[in-house]
């Protein structure tokens, strides 16, 4: 029985904005405040910027920020990920340095586990951290980093044992990304938008004390962070990036973060599939009115709704005490899966409207940026392919798909790099 309740919290967090939240801070001010209240981040622990709640709370607390307009802690982005892998891996002294300036937005994340010769197959990554007495000395290229033109800091997966196994020889590290050995090179993408990069990584420098988890034990670190990865595309997560118009100096801090820090994320709304526009778009255009397309409307809806429960009977799991696991691969597939099905709702709607874009298209380019932002989804965070084999493996319990590349040194497995 846990010892939170639903009232409570409410009363608690009310009160506590009651007395504290006020337009007038300044947006880093302020989410200290939030850090050391703990209600920034609720279901953290107490020792760590957090007050132990359930998952299942959390909505609780969000519901009464939002009635009073209070800004949250940063939760955009890479940070989101390297602050929960930080959480379950590093070491006090590394939750002491990176947790908070990811919370208050004034240090950004990437992910550099993708190259282009292991994406799917990220466990085959041939970047190469070599020691160098008190330092790591890294070299390689990654591929498709989001974030990476901003970031301060790259969650890097690098083998660091070319004789053991495959994902034995793994070691996960924290990298510097403003150093002479990093360059970013941004990559345009079919919608317009240039989130990804691909990262020459050349004689960094990584730190001793960067290395999370254990030397060689990058692979269970990496899965760590895939899972938060997985659950947080399960549809339930709310981007935040709409710019609140209120005045107050914190607003103002917040709408400038918006257009700067997280412009390369401006169309992650519209890769979900935009679900909750299909029904004004439908009254708009008189669709609602065809009986097909109700039809399609309406099993949309239903996709998505069931998407949305098995999602939250997923962290409810998690509220329980379970760990993170792989159900939240359902979630990644079923959000695809609902993303690319109201595209072609869209498509009904929209007819060939749906394919313009500029000022002058229908709702100024949306639905077109819904359409070439959607195929993302069943890629980005595991395709579906790959989410399929883990359900069937780890939920199914079916039998392994066959490997050949596992059960020797990596020195020794073919590959089209050479290492
Ligand atoms: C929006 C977006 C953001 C991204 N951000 C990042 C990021 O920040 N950091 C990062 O490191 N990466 C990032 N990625 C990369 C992403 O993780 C990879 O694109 C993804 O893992 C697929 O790898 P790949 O592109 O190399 O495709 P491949 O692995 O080459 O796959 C090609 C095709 O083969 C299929 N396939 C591969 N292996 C199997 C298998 N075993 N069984 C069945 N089918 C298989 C795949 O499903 C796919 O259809 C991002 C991608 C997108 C789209």
């Amino acid at each position: 029985m846990s010892e939170f309740n639903e009232s409570d919290v409410r009363a608690e967090v009310r009160a506590w904005l009651e007395a504290n939240w006020s337009p007038d801070y300044g947006l880093v001010e302020w989410r200290n405040k939030l850090i050391d209240s703990g209600w920034g981040c609720p279901h953290w622990p107490r020792e760590w910027y957090g007050r132990g709640l359930p998952v299942g709370l959390v909505p609780v607390v969000d519901e009464e920020f939002a009635r009073v307009g209070a800004v949250g802690v940063a939760k955009v982005g890479i940070r989101v990920l390297a602050a929960a892998t930080i959480l379950d891996h590093g070491t006090d002294e590394q939750k002491r340095r990176y947790l908070r300036p990811s919370l208050t937005g004034e240090e950004a994340w990437c992910q550099l586990f993708s190259e282009p010769g292991s994406g799917s197959d990220a466990a085959g990554a041939v970047t190469r951290a070599d020691r160098h007495g008190d330092h790591w000395v890294v070299n390689g290229q990654k591929l498709w980093t989001s974030g990476a033109q901003k970031a301060d800091f790259g969650l890097l997966l690098a083998r660091t044992d070319w004789d053991k196994p495959k994902h034995a020889g793994l070691s996960y590290f924290i990298l510097k990304m403003k150093q002479p050995g990093v360059v970013v090179q941004p990559l345009q993408q079919m919608n317009g938008h240039a989130t990804f990069n691909q990262v020459f990584i050349t004689d960094a420098r990584v730190e001793a004390d960067q290395l999370v988890g254990k030397e060689g034990g990058g692979w269970a670190v990496t899965t760590t962070t895939l899972m938060h990865e997985r659950r947080s595309a399960d549809g339930l997560r709310h981007w935040g990036m709409a710019a609140n118009p209120r005045p107050g100096r914190i607003y103002q801090e917040e709408r400038a973060e918006i257009e700067v820090a997280l412009a390369p994320y401006k169309w992650y709304p519209n890769r979900a599939g935009r679900v909750d526009l299909v029904l004004p778009r439908a009254r708009e255009t008189g669709k609602i009115d065809d009986p097909v397309v109700r039809q399609e409307i309406a099993r949309l809806l239903v996709l998505a709704k069931s998407a949305e429960w098995t999602a939250r009977r997923a962290r409810t799991a998690q509220e329980q005490g379970r760990p993170q696991g792989p159900e939240g691969s359902l979630g990644k597939l079923a959000a695809s899966h609902v993303a690319r099905t109201a595209a072609r709702v869209h498509t009904l709607i929209s007819g060939a409207d749906a394919l313009l874009s500029g000022p002058q298209s229908t709702m100024n380019g949306t639905i077109a940026e819904i359409l070439v932002s959607v195929p993302a989804t069943s890629i980005a965070g595991g395709t579906d392919e790959i989410q399929r084999n883990i359900i069937a493996e780890r939920v199914l319990g079916m039998p392994r798909e066959a490997s050949v590349d596992t059960d020797k040194p990596f020195r020794d497995v073919p590959r089209n790099q050479v290492g």
